[in-house]
């Protein structure tokens, strides 16, 4: 998985005002090949979260990924999900699990990204994707930082391509 210093940026803030309770949101980005790749971020508050839980709330989830679509342009598009652990822990079981039912609704890998808190703040990243209809697979993959941004999926031709 590759992430952008902004959507990174983007998490690690959110996951810092919110603590020590869990937030989440979107990724937003496109795929090269089965890597998912990241270029926005949003967080999408949970006024019911705790230290352990965190929820996507549908409806602001849904405007969220709207409004992000429109300011960024296609392609790009919902890849997946971020949460944050307040305590240093890799992803749960039910993490996993959520990911995976996500995934099944999708023909291209959906990725999770967990930033967890360490003594150091929240500098633990953790990537999973998983391939639904496909394959039923997961895999736990590394969180690769971006060297450049925006990151823009180009044609063969060097433009952006349409929808
Ligand atoms: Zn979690």
């Amino acid at each position: 998985m590759t992430i952008s210093p902004e959507s990174l940026a983007t998490i690690r803030r959110a996951a810092e005002q919110a603590h020590p309770r869990e937030t989440g949101g979107l990724i937003i980005g496109y795929r090269i090949g089965s890597t998912v790749v990241v270029a926005h971020a949003v967080e999408v508050p949970d006024e019911a979260a705790t230290s352990h839980a965190y929820t996507r709330r549908e409806g602001p989830a849904q405007d969220a990924l709207n409004l992000a679509r429109a300011r960024l342009g296609a392609p790009m598009g919902y890849v997946g999900d971020w949460h944050s652990h307040p305590a240093s822990a890799s992803p749960s079981r039910m993490d996993k699990s959520a990911l995976r039912r996500t995934a099944l609704q999708f023909k291209l890998p959906i990725g999770q990204v967990v930033i967890a808190h360490t003594e150091n703040g929240y500098t633990g990243l953790f990537g999973t994707v998983a391939w639904g209809r496909q394959r039923n697979r997961l895999e736990e993959v590394p969180v690769v930082r971006a060297s450049t941004e925006p990151l823009v999926p180009v044609t063969e031709e060097g433009g952006t391509t349409d929808d």
